[in-house]
Order: C-alpha cells, then sequence, then structure tokens
C-alpha cells in the first residue's frame, strides 16, 4: 500500500513570525504521529525560519512554485539551488492559481517537473478541471491532456506526487464527492499505466479542494486517494492535525 501523505499550501498567507508560530504547533501536535508524509508549504519568505522549526522533525517543506532556469534574469523567480539551500523537499507545481493568474502552461509545468526532477526535489503536480469543465463532461479530456503534456520526456515516476484539484472545489467548501475523487484517481493511474506500467501503483495521487477534517475520512477510504492538499484548512493547527488524525484512524501505513 501507498504511504499517506497530508501536504499544507499556506498560499500568501502568513509573515515569517506567524508562519514559525504555525509550523511550531504542527510539529509538536504530530511529534508522535507515525507512517505518512506531512509536508508544509509556506510562503517563500518563511521557508528559511519554517525550515530551522521543523528540521529534523517528521515534517518536510515544500515551495508553492519554482523556475525552472539554474540562475540569471528572471526577475522575481526562484530557483531550484535557491529552494535546496533554504530546506525545499517538495515543490508544487501548476496550482491552478498559478495556471489562472500568472498563465501557467503545461509546457512550463512540464520544464518546471523536468528542473526538480533533476535537482533532487520532488514535485507535487497538479491538475484539475474548471467548474463548466465538468459541467460540459469534459473533466476527463481536460485532466488527461494536462497530464499527458505534464510527463512529455519524463522516463520514471519515481519522486513524483500527483495532486487532483477540481478547480471549483478550491476554498469554496465545495469538495468532490468521493466518488467523482476517484474516478479522476483512477483515470489518472490507468493513464500513467499505459506509459510506466506497474510503476504507477507506488505513485501517490493526492485529492486537494475544500478538504477539512469533517470529510476526510470519506475521501481517504477511496483506494486511488492517498492522501490531501489542504489550502485553508492548514492555516489552523488543530483543523490541519485533524485532519491527519482522521488519516490515521483509517490506514495503516
Ligand atoms: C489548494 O489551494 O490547494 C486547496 C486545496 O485549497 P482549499 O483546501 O482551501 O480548497
Amino acid at each position: 500500500m501507498r504511504n499517506w501523505m497530508v501536504a499544507g499550501n499556506w498560499k500568501m498567507n502568513n509573515t515569517t513570525g506567524e508562519s514559525v508560530v504555525l509550523a511550531q504547533s504542527i510539529k509538536e501536535s504530530v511529534s508522535h504521529m507515525t507512517g505518512g508524509d506531512i509536508v508544509l508549504a509556506p510562503p517563500f519568505t518563511s521557508l528559511a525560519a519554517v525550515y530551522e522549526m521543523i528540521k529534523g522533525s517528521r515534517v518536510s517543506l515544500a515551495a508553492q512554485n519554482i523556475f525552472y532556469e539554474d540562475k540569471g534574469a528572471y526577475t522575481g523567480e526562484i530557483s531550484p539551488a535557491m529552494l535546496k539551500d533554504v530546506g525545499c523537499a517538495y515543490v508544487i507545481i501548476g496550482h491552478s492559481e498559478r495556471r489562472k493568474y500568472f498563465h501557467e502552461t503545461d509546457e512550463g509545468v512540464n520544464l518546471k517537473i523536468k528542473k526538480c526532477l533533476a535537482t533532487g526535489l520532488k514535485p507535487i503536480v497538479c491538475v484539475g478541471e474548471t467548474e463548466e469543465e465538468r459541467e460540459t463532461g469534459v473533466t476527463e479530456f481536460v485532466i488527461g491532456a494536462q497530464v499527458r503534456k505534464a510527463f512529455i520526456g519524463i522516463e520514471k515516476l519515481d519522486n513524483i506526487v500527483i495532486a487532483y484539484e477540481p478547480v471549483w472545489a478550491i476554498g469554496t467548501g465545495k469538495n468532490a464527492t468521493p466518488i467523482e475523487a476517484e474516478e479522476v484517481h483512477s483515470f489518472v493511474r490507468n493513464l500513467l499505466a499505459e506509459t510506466y506500467g506497474n510503476a504507477v501503483n507506488n505513485v501517490r495521487i493526492l485529492y486537494g479542494g475544500s478538504v477539512t477534517p469533517e470529510n476526510i475520512e470519506e475521501l481517504i477510504s477511496m483506494e486511488n486517494i492517498d492522501g490531501a492538499l489542504v489550502g485553508g484548512a492548514s492555516l489552523k493547527s488543530e483543523n490541519f492535525t485533524g485532519i491527519i488524525r482522521k488519516i490515521m484512524e483509517i490506514r495503516t501505513c
């Protein structure tokens, strides 16, 4: 069975001081918990301070974005070496907010995944359909295209995590039903199996979209849902750790 993972995407929230307080509370609450991977993705400005707080604990650090060049005249961008330098193990790539507000493309996502893998960072690759796409029945078409383009030229699935995040469920309180989510998760796994064969059974596919301690139980009970990428509920220690606690009650690994 695949190890579960819960990643908290803090988005553009928390000063450095606030980030450290939240990270400390989460670190202490999960210190006795075993199994699974727990990841925090604070804003860039808090990465170094959060790393100092969590290093040596069972909590890992993620960035919310990366650039695909090593260095140079790219004002405002952050390189893989910079992220490694401040303790990142994971990077969220292709979040729908980046696609929507910053015009991130599938091609850019592909370059970023490749750069992460080449640098020893683990990508958490986000895909998801809009409400209109779901309503017009093109969910699989959209997700299929995003996945195919994201994985062009990628030889192995090692170290890659995927997050299915329906855009209409992010920050709206309207989460996908466990059955709706499972349909997409198994679609993604089957699609990747065409290229990567059985290796796909080791890839974790997280669900993201208004996950709370109240709705995680049913989601995590589905065969192809291996954890959660959590936005809003990751900003309160008791909610984030509540999600983790519920997963631990259900999953043995
Ligand atoms: C997210 O932004 O990745 C997310 C899932 O947000 P929320 O949990 O707030 O829907």
